[in-house]
């Protein structure tokens, strides 16, 4: 884990990548707000989007990871400064020294940004959930020859602001709260004809297609067990998950000796962003003062029967190797066929464990591996997925 204690690194500016996307555009916003000059924009695809950033950022390096070569040429030419292109240039500009490099990017092709970052030394804020899940060995790996990686996805950046560096002897175990997401409270059979337009409507977060549907499946939570598994190198007995319906408490510790550490506040992701970039120090975010009056905060266990999701993620942590990885490429399949009306929603977590059971023992020691697994296991999903419908 990274050292909380370690003195402020000497940054010059910051590197989006991911901007186009949800947590990107909020980290412009926060980074403009601080006063932090914006490096480098690298987006998926040539977008509006991204011409409506690079305009407001004119001082930014433009990177794209796609598009077809007419795509490319015609958006250089409108953006009127040179662009790179290619997943290389995306690890790239990941690497340039002295950087906070903010990884929103979705998917496994964030790994390569990730492992390029910490590789060249640099601050990382990490919103890729896939660099932990398929990539933890690599990425632990990294971390121990330099740089520093600071989570965004809320319920780590609490963590990581409650251990503060803490030792290991004083945590008992650390906590991650669940909404529940749209489907808390029903039985598993209320729940084979749901529509993706029920399972998106979530309750406290508002977020893009795929992770809404991973937090009714409390798939989400799964993978945030995962990651807080490598992110904090706790094992898997002593990462519990409550259900909170009101998304307050983001994370606990338990401490050795009891006592409960809870991180509290609003349910906004700037400021899991803005701590990101301001670490170790911190700095007025322009929110409202969170009110704790006339606030209730309830909990209840998580339904292991109608959500075997999750049940599933501390199967995958306990089996290792590459089987984190399996779990959430099968996850992604499945999720991309429920969209389609080709897979209930039930049949989710059935899927992933399939997967789960036809690779078991799979390992994956080098990126190419983790990418080599990651694209088997979507394989193998794609068929399972073809075989129920
Ligand atoms: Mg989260």
């Amino acid at each position: 884990m990274t050292d909380p204690q370690a003195p402020a690194p000497a940054v010059d500016g910051l590197v989006v990548l991911g901007a186009t996307g949800s947590v990107g555009r909020q980290t412009l916003d926060v980074a403009t707000r601080l006063g932090i000059p914006i490096r480098g924009l690298a987006a998926r695809r040539p977008s509006a989007g991204l011409l409506e950033l690079a305009g407001a950022h004119p001082d930014a390096a433009l990177v794209v990871a796609g598009g077809s070569g007419s795509e490319r040429s015609d958006f250089e030419q409108v953006a009127g400064r040179p662009v790179s292109f290619g997943t290389d240039a995306v690890a790239a500009m990941a690497a340039i020294p002295g950087s906070i490099v903010m990884n929103g990017i979705v998917g496994s092709a964030g790994l390569s940004s990730t492992l390029a970052a910490l590789y060249a030394g640099n601050v990382l804020g990490l919103a890729n959930k896939e660099s932990l899940v398929a990539g933890g060995a690599l990425v632990t790996k990294a971390l121990a020859r330099g740089g520093t990686l600071v989570p965004v996805d809320s319920e780590h950046s609490a963590l990581h602001q409650l251990l503060a560096g803490r030792p290991q002897p004083d945590i008992d175990s650390l906590i991650l709260t669940a909404s529940g997401g749209p489907f808390r409270g029903r039985r598993l059979e209320e729940l084979d004809d749901v529509t993706p337009e029920q399972a998106l409507k979530h309750p406290t977060w508002h977020m893009g297609g795929r992770i809404t549907i991973d937090s009714a499946t409390l798939v989400n939570k799964g993978l945030e067990v995962l990651e807080a598994h490598v992110l904090f190198a706790i094992d898997m007995d002593h990462i519990e998950v409550v259900v909170h319906p009101q998304s307050l408490v983001h994370a606990l510790v338990r401490m050795a000796d009891g006592a409960m550490l809870a991180h509290i506040g609003h349910t906004d992701m700037r400021v899991p962003i803005q701590y990101a970039l301001t670490y170790p120090n911190r700095a007025a975010s322009g929110l409202e003062p969170f009110d704790l009056v006339g606030r209730t905060l309830d909990f209840e266990a998580p339904d292991h029967e109608t959500f075997p999701a999750l049940a599933l993620a501390y199967r995958a942590g306990r089996e290792g190797g590459a089987i984190p990885a399996i779990y959430n490429a099968a996850d992604e399949v499945a999720v991309a066929a429920f969209f389609q009306g080709r897979l209930g929603f039930n049949a989710i977590p059935m899927i992933i464990e399939a997967t789960m059971t036809e690779l078991a023992g799979a390992e994956a020691a080098t990126l190419d591996e983790v990418l080599a697994i990651d694209a088997q296991a979507r394989t193998v999903a794609a068929s399972m997925v073809a075989g129920v419908c």
